[in-house]
Formats: C-alpha cells, sequence, structure tokens
C-alpha cells in the first residue's frame, strides 16, 4: 500500500462508473462490493477485488465509497469488517453517498479519534455524469486530506466546492435535492392535470422548453413519464430516501419544509404501490392511479 493508492467501495449504479474513471486514470484500484458480481467488469479491466470493506482499506491509502443510505454507510465504516478497522494511520475515508449530516458529522469524530480522516463528498450529478466526469461535487472536511485528495475528485468532477466540514457537505446535497423533489413532483401534477384537462402533455413540455423555466430535467423526465419509461436511472426509494434526510437535517437546522411534506406523502405511497427499484420519475403513477379513481 502507498499513500496514494486507492479503493473503492460500492459499485452500484453510480459506484461503478466513478470508480471505472479513476481506474483508467491509471491508478490502482482495490474494489469491494456486497454483491460481488457487479465487481466483475471493474476487475477484467484491471482492478483488484478484495472480500470486504476492512480489505479495501487495507491496501488503500486513500478509500472512496458510493452506497445507499446512512445504515449501509455506517455498516461499511465502522463494521467489523469495516474500513475504519482496515485504514492505516493517516489514511482518508471520501463517502460520495448522500447520507444525513448527522452521520458525517459523527463519523469525522470517530476517524479524527482513530488518527485518520473522513471527508464527505456528494456529487449531484446522474450515471452519465459519473462517466463523463463531469458531476458537482462538494467536498467537506479538514484542509490537508482535501488536498490529497482533490486531483482524485477533479477526476470524478467537472467542478468541486470545499466546505471546512464534512456536514456542511452533507447539508448542501440535500439542499440541492430539494430542488429534484420539488421538479419531479411538479412536473408529475402537471402532466397528469394536462391530460385531464385535454391539454397535449407534449405541447406543455414544449411551451416550457422555450421558456425561461425550462430545465433539462423537466424534457427528459417529462419525456419519460409520458412514454412510461421508468427504467431506473435513481431508485424512487433513493428519493424518498434523501426526502426523509431532508426533513430530518430541516427539522434538526429549524428551517421550515412545508412543501416537501406534499412529495413526502406522493413518493411515500409511490414505495407502498412497489415502485421503490423503478426511477423516481415513476411517482406520477401514483397521479395517474388518482385519477383513475
Ligand atoms: P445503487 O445502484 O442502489 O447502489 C447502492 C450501493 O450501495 C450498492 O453498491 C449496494 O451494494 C451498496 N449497499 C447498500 N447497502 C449496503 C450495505 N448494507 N452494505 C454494503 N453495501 C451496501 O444506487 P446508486 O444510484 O448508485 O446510489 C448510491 C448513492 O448515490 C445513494 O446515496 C444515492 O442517493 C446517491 N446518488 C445517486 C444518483 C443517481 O442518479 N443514481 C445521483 C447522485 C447521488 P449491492 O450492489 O450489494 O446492493
Amino acid at each position: 500500500m502507498t499513500p496514494d493508492s486507492v479503493g473503492f467501495v460500492g459499485l452500484g449504479m453510480m459506484g461503478a462508473p466513478m470508480a471505472t474513471r479513476l481506474l483508467k486514470a491509471g491508478h490502482r484500484l482495490a474494489v469491494y462490493n456486497r454483491t460481488k458480481g457487479k465487481a466483475e467488469a471493474l476487475v477484467k479491466q484491471g482492478a483488484e477485488w478484495c472480500e470486504s470493506p476492512l480489505a479495501v482499506a487495507g491496501a488503500s491509502g486513500i478509500v472512496f465509497s458510493m452506497v445507499s443510505d446512512p445504515p449501509a454507510l455506517e455498516e461499511v465504516s465502522l463494521g467489523r469488517q469495516g474500513i475504519l478497522a482496515g485504514l492505516a494511520k493517516g489514511c482518508i475515508h471520501v463517502d460520495l453517498s448522500t447520507v444525513s449530516p448527522s452521520v458525517t458529522r459523527d463519523l469525522a469524530q470517530r476517524y479524527r479519534s482513530a488518527g485518520c480522516f473522513f471527508l464527505h463528498a456528494p456529487v449531484l450529478g446522474g450515471i452519465s455524469q459519473a462517466a463523463e466526469g463531469t458531476l458537482l461535487v462538494f467536498a467537506g472536511g479538514d484542509k490537508e486530506p482535501y488536498y490529497r485528495v482533490e486531483p482524485l475528485l477533479r477526476q470524478l468532477g467537472k467542478q468541486v466546492w470545499r466546505f471546512e466540514h464534512a456536514e456542511q457537505a452533507s447539508h448542501l446535497k440535500l439542499l440541492c435535492n430539494l430542488f429534484i423533489a420539488g421538479m419531479i413532483t411538479t412536473l408529475a401534477q402537471a402532466l397528469v392535470f394536462a391530460q385531464k384537462a385535454d391539454v397535449d402533455p407534449r405541447t406543455l413540455l414544449e411551451v416550457i422548453g422555450q421558456s425561461q423555466l425550462n430545465a433539462p430535467s423537466y424534457q427528459r423526465k417529462g419525456a419519460a413519464m409520458l412514454d412510461g419509461n421508468f427504467a431506473p436511472r435513481f431508485f424512487l426509494e433513493h428519493m424518498l430516501k434523501d426526502i426523509n434526510l431532508m426533513l430530518g437535517a430541516a427539522k434538526e437546522a429549524g428551517a421550515p419544509l412545508p412543501a416537501i411534506e406534499v412529495a413526502h406523502r406522493l413518493f411515500s405511497d409511490a414505495e407502498r404501490a412497489g415502485f421503490g427499484k423503478e426511477d423516481y420519475s415513476s411517482v406520477v403513477k401514483v397521479l395517474q392511479a388518482q385519477t383513475a379513481k
């Protein structure tokens, strides 16, 4: 292990293309994923398979993780086979997942007490941006480890913002996802309303597309909703997870989030209806079902 050898834990829809970028940039890469099959493509390209997050940490000076949610991050970080147990003193764990500020605050303290570093660097952008290395990255944590990982973060994203504390980066990511939750619920309501009012919803998208209101997501997700294409690019269950994280973090900060409560209800209904592993745009089906009654 050298201080700049790299590891990656969590090779899901986002983790796999990010890890692939690091490998293609010429880094020696140690990898682990709970479901081993998802590591096959990377191992074929030259990554080294490890049997646990602990083993990845033992082989790496800098370990990235990209996992689902706070419990998954706690497990890969603090579990008996976790990253912290395998990381040498002075080495760094950079988590890229969308998780709660309270968890990243706690991990930063625990790693510091153990003589290691924890940075939180969540990302804005999807699978395509992960593959192209054009994500937006928010990196929070101590200065010295940040400057050691910054060149790697620049291989993952086109712009990196630095924050003094891990939890500030976690908050910024949740603030961005507040826009995503608002966008998708507004879009779903508008398309269903248009159909009921006998206005062609594709004309609505065209008008929005020509206006100052447009956002690329409206066009992409609007077309997917109208085509009934809910192949997952961002799981609906992860959007609901993020809404719950926003509600928790806003409560802790003392900020009101009344509009997100509607999104919370719609996404909870969608998950109960079995759409958790579909794309988050499938929330439109909850409203379509209500109009069918
Ligand atoms: P995903 O495909 O479901 O990947 C989740 C990863 O977490 C998988 O590697 C999974 O392992 C692992 N995992 C889950 N629970 C675990 C546990 N208890 N122990 C160890 N590993 C565990 O989802 P994703 O879309 O890549 O999302 C990953 C994170 O990025 C989430 O926090 C999400 O909110 C965030 N994010 C997603 C997008 C997007 O567009 N998709 C964009 C920005 C941020 P298995 O393969 O074994 O299930």
